[in-house]
């Protein structure tokens, strides 16, 4: 049996943008270049030694319908919530938030100096699922298992599979596949992935060359490999510690109906959320 590797449909490098009170950051799913990739939504990559671009962060805002996914590569940021929830996101940590029918919350750095740099990543629900109570799936480093997934390929497993070991975040709506990988010139890995996934790898750190044959492409640091149909990705690092995320997800194929912090089906099911947002409904 042969499985397809998955070609490059396109690189990408994302776009100067501000959130929050101001926090500078790098939008590259959510721009007019690319608006999404069904199911995601957004993906921010923040990276900054520069406390005046993450100082201000992101006070007390709303989300409805959809997840919110912050991974930490470096600094502290405080969350809390409406409902009570309160935590400290450390570097290695991941927060799998579903906002469900609504949440209030700030997402502030903990930190007055020193490097933060993570990214948030936004993956829709379902329709059935918009109104779900809110939840977190929220781990510290030490529960991402790291698996050994080639030679020289080192894989943190933060939801999918590598190698049999299963990641801790879960979500059947989604299935989704979120992989933080580090690998060294020359070393190359082959991930299988259901077909239908929609899937990118986003590269952070050195490079590399995904997908095979007249397909791939070399994915420089900061850009994004759209991955097109097929049972694998196929990646090979093209320096030292190159290091690199690979997220996929099954598309829901519903109406997307968004503004800012509300993603819904309809235009009428966004009136209704900012009506319950502005009568405190969340
Ligand atoms: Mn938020």
């Amino acid at each position: 049996m042969s499985t397809a590797i998955r070609p490059v449909l396109r690189t990408l490098r994302g776009m100067p943008a501000s959130d929050g009170a101001g926090v500078k950051l790098t939008r590259i799913i959510g721009t007019p270049q690319l608006p999404d990739l069904d199911p995601f939504l957004m993906l921010d990559e923040f990276g900054t030694d520069r406390p005046e671009d993450y100082l201000a962060g992101f006070p007390d805002h709303p989300h409805r319908g959809f997840e919110t996914v912050t991974y930490m590569l470096d600094g502290r940021m405080r969350h809390k919530d409406n409902k009570g929830n309160e935590g400290v996101l450390v570097p290695g940590a991941v927060q799998w938030m579903t906002a469900g029918r609504g949440i209030v919350h700030s997402e502030m750095p903990e930190q007055e100096e020193g490097r933060m740099r993570g990214f948030q990543l936004w993956v829709n629900l379902p329709a059935r699922e918009k109104m779900t109570a809110p939840k977190y799936q929220e781990y510290g480093p030490e529960v991402f298992p790291e698996v050994d997934a080639a030679p020289g390929v080192r894989a943190k497993v933060i939801a999918g599979e590598v190698a049999g070991v299963r990641g801790p975040i879960v979500q059947p709506a989604t299935e989704p596949t979120y992989l933080d990988l580090r690998l060294g010139a020359g070393d190359r890995y082959v991930h299988a992935l259901p077909e239908g996934h929609s899937a990118f790898a986003y590269v952070y750190e050195g490079s590399a060359r995904l997908g095979e044959g007249p397909d791939a492409a070399t994915v420089q640091a900061h850009e994004l490999a759209v991955l097109g149909a097929g049972g694998a990705v196929a990646l090979e690092g093209r320096e030292a510690d190159t290091r690199l995320i690979l997220v996929a997800g099954k598309p829901l194929r519903e109406p997307v109906a968004r503004y800012g912090p509300f993603v819904m089906n309809t235009q009428d099911e966004l009136r209704q959320a900012f009506y319950d947002f502005q009568a405190g409904r969340f």
